[in-house]
């Protein structure tokens, strides 16, 4: 299984192959994970987990953009998400990936699309997350962030409970009074960097979830692990923490009835809903945490 995770993570990297996917559309079962190829399709989908009472946080899929044409072109294909979403009335919010705004290029690059982005944002009132990628631009996302939060209430980022450096990331990011989404961590990480053992990884993703909670930070808890979703559950009764204080988010596709489940039972649930052509990277990554999937089951929302 390690062997098959690994093809797949390294997978996800190959240029070449994202071009060629991008060509020949969505193949192999992707349409599970990915709410279409354009923001018309996109917004389709998401009315239709609004019906059911499920927000999200929509992701235009792309990364790694490496000429500053690319990444101005994927800022404005945002601003343009932000205005559509903004004329709805539905729960939604961004998900960002700075190496699509050209972070490989410069960080003043990213930057600047980031403060337009986050202009467009601020009008239409929409949250914007940054998504955390691996952990050579931990550093550099961190610092965008802290930057950012200065001057732009409804902007969060990213942890990842595998990183060694998280503790201390925790500590640093406390007095931004941060609204984070946490997760284990989905990139090929190396021992020096990153637990690569389940338990340790779940403990520390539990001790982060704690510390969040319990200093009083907006906390999205992002995972399909039962055993984490009831931890949390506990934690929230034991220190009675507000409903209105954390959210758990979960991959559109992945875990349907869960997700309903937990909103029936008063939790707001949030699914991270991506959509476009540059679908490749993003779907190795789903099969690297579950490589079972394209042969499984089918997405019980669009029948695909
Ligand atoms: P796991 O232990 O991996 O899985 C628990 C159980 O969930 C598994 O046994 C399996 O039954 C089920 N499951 C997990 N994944 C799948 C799947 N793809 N298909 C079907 N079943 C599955 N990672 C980042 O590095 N950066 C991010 O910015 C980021 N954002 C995320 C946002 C959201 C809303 C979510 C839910 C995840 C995000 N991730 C991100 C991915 C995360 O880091 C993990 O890789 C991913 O969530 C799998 O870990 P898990 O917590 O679900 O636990």
């Amino acid at each position: 299984m390690t062997a098959l995770r690994n093809i797949f993570l390294f997978l996800s990297k190959n240029k070449r192959l994202t071009m060629v996917a991008k060509k020949y559309g969505f193949r192999f079962g992707a349409s599970r994970y990915i709410a279409g190829k354009n923001i018309t399709e996109a917004v389709e989908v998401i009315k239709s987990l609004d019906r059911k009472g499920l927000s999200v946080t929509v992701d235009c899929l792309g990364e790694f953009v490496d000429n500053e044409a690319e990444a101005n072109a994927t800022a404005n294909h945002l601003v343009k998400l932000i205005e559509t979403l903004g004329q709805e009335s539905l729960d939604a919010e961004i998900s960002v990936k700075l190496t699509s705004l050209g972070l490989d290029i410069s960080n003043d690059l990213a930057l600047r699309n980031m403060k337009r982005i986050l202009d467009a944002a601020e009008q239409q009132n929409i949250f914007v997350t940054i998504d955390m990628e691996d952990s050579l631009r931990c550093g550099q996302t961190l610092e965008i962030f802290t930057l950012l939060k200065l001057s732009y209430k409804d902007i969060g980022t990213v942890i990842q409970a595998y990183l060694y450096r998280t503790m201390e990331d925790m500590h640093v990011l406390n007095p931004y009074s941060p609204s984070l989404r946490l997760v284990k961590g989905a990139y090929k990480e190396s021992p020096e960097v990153a637990f690569s053992e389940k338990q340790a990884i779940d403990d520390n993703f539990k001790k982060i979830i704690e510390m969040h909670l319990r200093n009083g930070h907006y906390t999205a808890i992002a995972t399909h692990d039962d055993d984490i979703i009831e931890y949390t559950k506990q934690l929230v009764t034991k220190y009675q923490i507000p409903y209105s204080q954390f959210e758990f988010q979960l991959l559109y596709g992945v875990k349907v009835d869960r997700q309903l489940e937990l909103r029936r039972e008063g939790y707001k649930v949030r699914l991270y809903v991506p959509f476009g052509e540059d679908w490749f990277g993003y779907y190795m990554r789903r099969m690297a945490e579950y490589p079972a999937n394209p042969f499984l089951h089918k997405n019980k929302f669009t029948g695909k």
